[in-house]
């Protein structure tokens, strides 16, 4: 029988896009290679959001290549739509899947491999051209994915004991709008909240623009919605937004954010932010930090500014110097830490439903979980409770299923 080894870098979407291919290929009738065993196959689904991205994609194919000498040797993904000749330059032997054939993927997935969760994709593409970003260049425009294809994707998830599913997409908050029938994020949540089972569903990364009304009332429901936001930031400073080609003020963002906490009282707020960007000065920077200490996010990533070629940002002079941006990363990451810490300690004075995740921590051996407000927790308890909700009781600091 033939094996197969795939690595995913990036999103959320490359991972439910694996998941797909391995689907695939074991309906082939290939079998995935474990550990150091050696394959037929071996796939790079890469990832091109930042410079350090593809020079990891481009290390891994090396890898691949030295470890499997035998092996076909395919790149996907991101990285190998603007720059496939790059990619050819590793070695001739390379071949490429373009992200056109690899989405073509209307049957969609039937399990999430080594997850108590699993990624729904339901949309792919952007419309936004953010000047920093590459995605509408190598992903398309926006278009969704059909709901009734959706919805029994999510159904038979559930059917397999998956008890949070992740809905995914590239600019999650244009769902629905490209099929012209008036259906829209909210409703597709609430039809997936409308199937039987005991399971959550998490949103992934949405933008601001997208966080409409009719949205935030839906998430406040207490059925079956964790109460969790990611929306990008990206910097706090008007110029730089603008710059950014954003579609909000700062003032705008912090607005919103106040009325989804005065709506979903306990609500997580997670963001990213990009240090360096081209002409951030120290007052620019700055009002990022005052913007993040107002709107005090319980988990921040924060990317250092690479240039993406073939983006409007690209041709602009890079400003900010490497140990400027080392220093701007040291002095928001202290700030967001201390955010990050404040809302983990105030979440173990309250009574949390955790979902167990499939792996034990390495430190400490202790169960590890999640809230529905995306607050990782370390528990005792054996090993029965994997894969399902357990009940965390504040005042007792116990467990129990
Ligand atoms: S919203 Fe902006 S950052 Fe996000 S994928 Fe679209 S262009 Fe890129």
């Amino acid at each position: 029988m033939k094996r197969f080894k795939i690595k995913t870098l990036g999103c959320k979407v490359n991972q439910y896009e694996t998941q797909v291919i391995r689907e695939r290929l074991i309906l082939a009738g290939y079998k995935e290679a474990g550990g150091k065993e050696k394959a037929d196959l071996c796939i790079v689904n890469t990832c091109t959001v930042t410079a350090k991205a593809d020079k990891e994609c481009r290390e891994i194919l090396r890898r691949f290549i030295r470890e499997n000498p035998e092996a076909e040797i395919i790149a996907a993904g991101c990285y190998i739509e603007k720059d496939a000749d790059t990619i050819g330059a590793i070695d001739s032997k390379i071949r490429v899947l373009n992200n056109s054939d690899k989405l073509n993927d209307g049957k969609g997935i039937s399990y999430f491999k080594g997850h108590a969760k699993a990624f729904v994709k339901i949309q792919d593409g952007c419309n936004n051209f953010c000047s920093y970003c590459k995605v509408p260049y190598v992903r398309g425009r926006s278009r969704s994915r059909n709901m009734e294809e959706i919805l029994k994707e999510a159904g038979n998830l559930i059917s397999k004991n998956y008890r949070e599913l992740i809905l995914t997409g590239i600019c999650l908050g244009d769902f629905g709008k490209d099929l012209g029938t008036g259906i829209t994020l909210t409703r597709l949540i609430k039809e997936i909240a409308g199937l039987d089972g005991d399971f959550r569903i998490r949103l992934s990364s949405i933008e601001l623009p997208d966080v409409t009304d009719e949205l935030i009332d839906k998430m406040a429901l207490p059925e079956k919605i964790c109460h969790h936001f990611h929306i990008p930031l990206q910097s706090g400073d008007n110029d730089i937004l603008r710059k950014m080609n954003r579609r909000y003020t700062s003032k705008e963002f912090v607005n919103r954010i106040k009325f989804i906490r005065s709506k979903i009282p306990g609500v997580a707020i997670t963001t990213d932010v990009i240090i360096g960007f081209p002409q951030e000065r120290d007052k620019n920077f700055n009002n990022t930090l005052k913007i993040i200490k107002s709107i005090k996010p319980s988990r921040t990533h924060i990317f250092t500014y690479s240039p993406r070629k073939g983006t409007k940002a690209f041709d602009v002079k890079e400003t900010v110097s490497p140990s400027e941006k080392s220093d701007r990363y040291k002095r928001l990451k202290v700030i967001t830490d201390k955010f990050a810490e404040q809302f983990k300690l105030s979440s173990y004075n309250k009574n949390q439903r955790i979902l167990i995740e499939t792996t034990r921590d390495k430190d400490t051996a202790k169960l590890t979980g999640y809230t529905d407000t995306y607050v990782k927790m370390l528990i005792d308890g054996p090993d029965e409770y994997i894969g399902r909700f357990v009940n965390y009781h504040k005042s007792l600091q116990t467990q129990s299923a």
